[in-house]
């Protein structure tokens, strides 16, 4: 058994969940987002695609590469120009002051 990904976005990890299923491989998921946890997980119970048969690793790999960029940008972690508080990729505002993400970050998200 191999580890693929790891996101805690469930949502992601579902889309490459079915991406490998499309392609005839299995996989399945651990450390699935739990409720009570919410928001509020730590990176070490962070939900992680895991692959069946070792033997297709390479191949899921290819198949999800397009993805985990895309998941590289998200965690990249941007500083508030305003407050200097920083924080994830994925908020457009600061959680802090909200002001918004500074230009030169906004441009690694297209
Ligand atoms: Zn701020």
């Amino acid at each position: 058994m191999k580890e693929l990904y790891t996101s805690t976005d469930s949502s992601r990890i579902g889309l490459c969940q079915s991406v490998l299923e499309s392609a005839g491989i299995a996989s399945f998921v651990q450390n699935e987002s739990s409720p009570w946890l919410g928001n509020m997980m730590s990176p070490a119970v962070q939900p992680t695609l895991c692959l069946m048969d070792d033997s297709r690793y390479e191949e899921a790999v290819e198949l999800l590469k397009p993805y985990q960029e895309s998941s590289m940008i998200e965690s990249m972690e941007w500083t508030c120009t305003k407050c200097a508080e920083s924080n994830p990729g994925s908020f457009d505002v600061c959680w802090h002051c909200e002001a918004e993400k500074p230009e030169n970050f906004r441009a690694l998200d297209s």
